[in-house]
């Protein structure tokens, strides 16, 4: 049985884990207990998914279920006289970043067992937990937007999962899941801890690829960041281990359009947000803003905002490097050009660039782009 803790950020509480939990009495969030960490000695090298790092997991024992999920390749492409690495977590099993944090959330729920599920998402989270839940044969139904991105929603379907679609806003999405929480359990990925448990994984595996080096920079699109997070928790364990000596600086890409932790970040309290092509980012309310905004600042890295009409040329000049990317992860190109620009970053700097979605999610937007035509 598993021996995680979860410590509540608000009132201090401290749970064990030992049951299906997705908020504290309080109202608040859950985060789980500071992780063990691993060495480089405890990789278990044959595994090529994210389970080679199981050591430092915060599970009970072996995956239940696993899809292959993890050890994403690491490629270098030249980007403004650059030689950045883009970590293609597009090549996930369901084609996105999300099955980091899937694979270990449901893992958990296997390990402390639970029921039906339903869960929220503008398509990738949603995929994702809709195919894994129907791996590890759980009843899932996905709450998504009306104008969620088709392929996304195929996809949900066709794993057997239930889609319930919502007219409105994104936040009307999360509200009609929460309204939902006396029928089945809300295995939210924006809540849930046990996926930034899962997405830390992103950072064992830099540092492995990496010669176990620590990259400079590291932009991640964001709209929880649930990376950003699962990024500093990874390089914070192997610090504390006594593996790596420093942090990464990060950087949390978001559509200007629609950027809730670029005005947090300028101190604005509230921003009006406009429809963005980058659908997958589009967050109004993220649940860790705080947690998100320190983690950012203590690496010394930040928030860049990138205008809508930056994204699509983007797309379009990551196509013609071979990458095949939604229009949500193409904000890091735009990004990157912007940080190289300002002289925020240096050409001579490790600077991964991380890909969390691709390009065959997003078909129909990419038509257009493209002027194929919808
Ligand atoms: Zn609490």
């Amino acid at each position: 049985m598993t021996q995680a803790r979860y410590l509540c950020p608000a009132c201090g509480t401290t749970i064990m884990a030992d049951r299906p939990l997705w908020r504290c009495d309080c109202g608040s969030h859950l985060n789980l207990a500071p992780g063990r960490g691993m060495t480089r000695d405890e990789i278990d090298a044959a595994d090529a998914s994210l389970w080679r790092y199981r050591a430092a997991l915060a599970l009970g024992g072996p995956p239940r279920v696993s899809l292959g999920e993890g050890w994403t390749p690491l490629v270098t492409r030249d980007w403004d006289g650059a030689a950045v690495r883009f970590k293609l977590e597009s090549q996930m099993p369901t084609g996105s970043f999300k099955d980091r944090g899937t694979a270990v959330m449901l893992n958990h729920f296997l390990e402390v067992g639970v029921g039906p599920i339903h869960e929220d998402s503008s398509g990738n989270a949603g995929s994702s937990i809709a195919t894994y839940a129907a791996a590890a044969g759980i009843s899932c139904r996905i709450f998504v937007p009306a104008t969620a991105p088709r392929g996304k929603v195929v996809q949900i379907a066709a794993s057997g999962a239930a889609v319930v679609a919502i007219p409105g806003t994104r936040q009307a999405v999360t509200d009609a899941a929460l309204a939902a929480t006396g029928d089945s359990f809300y295995a939210s990925h924006n809540w849930q801890p046990f996926f930034i448990e899962g997405t830390k994984t992103l950072a064992y595996e830099l540092w492995e690829q990496l010669g176990f080096a620590v990259p400079d920079n590291v932009l991640v699109p964001t709209g929880y960041g649930s990376n950003i997070l699962g990024l500093e928790r990874g390089f914070d364990e192997l610090m504390r281990r006594g593996e790596v000596s420093r942090m990464p600086r990060l950087f949390a890409v978001q559509a200007a359009s629609c950027a809730a932790f670029a005005a947090a970040w300028r101190g604005d309290a509230a921003f009006s947000p406009q429809p963005t092509m980058a659908d997958g980012i589009a967050t109004i309310k993220p649940v860790r803003t705080a947690e998100v905004l320190a983690a950012l600042r203590r690496s010394k890295g930040g928030v860049v905002a990138v205008p809508e009409d930056e994204i699509a040329p983007a797309l379009l000049r990551l196509g013609r490097l071979g990458l095949y990317v939604e229009p949500t992860s193409a904000t890091v190109g735009a990004a990157l050009s912007r940080l190289f620009a300002d002289g925020t970053i240096h050409p001579g700097e490790t600077t991964v660039a991380v890909i969390t979605g691709h390009g065959l999610k997003a078909a129909d937007k990419i038509a257009e782009v493209t002027g194929l035509g919808a």
